[in-house]
């Protein structure tokens, strides 16, 4: 008699155990104006109201899986004319079963739209902000912080973890690479370098100078991070290009961190020798003038290596620019246009294994 009762309790705990899992698959997920039941992909926008200038909306998708697990939060876009970045979430979009999810997808593919429409790199032409220095944003300011600000409650604050994807901008002649944040908190370093393992992409930046409080968080991935959820960021393609190989690499990336996370079946494709950037020495133009590039992405050079040379408008030699460090270009001004003060490279010093 004891034991058939020991018996029923034991069934009673895995039924209400196996509802409540259950229960929580049947809710449906919604951010922004888009709301999914499990099984189902939905769209929709990020209402950013008018303020002190226009309104914005911002698309987003949300992929509700059928099974529990996490929520991913995928964006592109922030800088809207790094395209492969772009390119690559929308194959996301079209792709992604919700049948074979577990857990949760949100994916917004273009934040920064009017600089995609009107094919201004770096900044938001609304208000001259750049979309990933001003989180976690706030309501009384321009569009870019108010925007800032919903992405925080809409995205950040509904996730477990999140993939910024960027790229080369139309002025960048950028090498692939990913970012693994180092705040110190053994636990979450841990789990976004398996997140930046199992991106694939060969070469991570080590960032250790972002800010701790999630207050002044400036970055979206770092937004995540001071919120504690391990998230990183990626970036692959340049000046405006949009290489098959460049949106592959994101996209298996994206997909190879959802194994990871046992988002989707199968096993992760984790980098299996990564080269570790342990810092970035940054050069900059001493004057306005024509650039001509001697060196291309990806290339390792040497302290002093001259990288490229800027004339004036008739053509008289007005500055060597030279690698200020040994290490490998990331990337190099793609155009001729410079002016004083832009970055002309940025020159990865490799560290050691980590
Ligand atoms: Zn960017």
């Amino acid at each position: 008699m004891q034991s058939k009762i020991a018996f029923c309790l034991a069934c009673c705990l895995w039924i209400i155990n196996s509802t409540a899992l259950t229960a929580l698959q049947e809710k449906p997920f919604t951010v922004g104006t888009a709301t999914a039941s499990p099984g189902h992909k939905a769209s929709g926008v990020i209402e950013i109201p008018a303020g002190s200038d226009a309104a914005l909306n911002i698309p987003v998708v949300v992929v509700r899986g059928t099974k529990p697990g996490p929520t991913l939060a995928i964006v592109a876009g922030l800088h809207g004319t790094e395209y492969a970045s772009i390119i690559a979430v929308e194959h996301l979009i079209e792709t992604v079963d919700p049948a074979t999810v577990s857990g949760t997808l949100i994916l917004v593919p273009l934040v920064n739209v009017n600089s995609f429409e009107q094919i201004i790199p770096h900044l938001n032409p609304a208000d001259g902000k750049n979309m990933n220095r001003m989180f976690p944003g706030n309501m009384s300011g321009t569009q870019t912080d108010r925007a800032s600000f919903l992405i925080t409650r809409e995205v950040v604050e509904k996730c477990d973890h999140l993939i910024d994807l960027h790229g080369g901008d139309l002025d960048e002649s950028l090498r692939p690479y990913s970012y693994w944040t180092r705040t110190g908190n053994d636990k979450l370093d841990a789990v976004s370098r398996e997140m930046v393992l199992a991106f694939g992409l060969d070469h991570v930046i080590i960032s250790t100078d972002r800010p701790k409080d999630p207050a002044a968080s400036r970055y979206l991935e770092n937004t995540a991070t001071t919120r504690g959820k391990a998230s990183i960021t990626a970036e692959a393609g340049y000046a405006g290009t949009v290489a098959q190989e460049d949106v592959e690499a994101l996209v298996r990336g994206c997909q190879s961190v959802m194994r990871f996370f046992k988002m989707l079946p199968g096993q992760p494709e984790r980098v299996a020798h990564p080269v570790w950037i342990e810092s970035i020495e940054t050069i900059t133009s001493e004057q306005n003038g024509i650039f001509y590039p001697l060196v291309k992405r990806g290339t390792r050079v040497a302290k002093g290596t001259s990288l490229g040379y800027l004339t004036d408008y008739v053509g008289n030699k007005i500055m060597d620019a030279r690698a200020p460090a040994d290490g490998e270009v990331l990337f190099i001004r793609a155009i001729p246009s410079m002016t004083k003060g832009q970055t002309i490279a940025n020159i990865g010093v490799v560290g050691t294994p980590k």
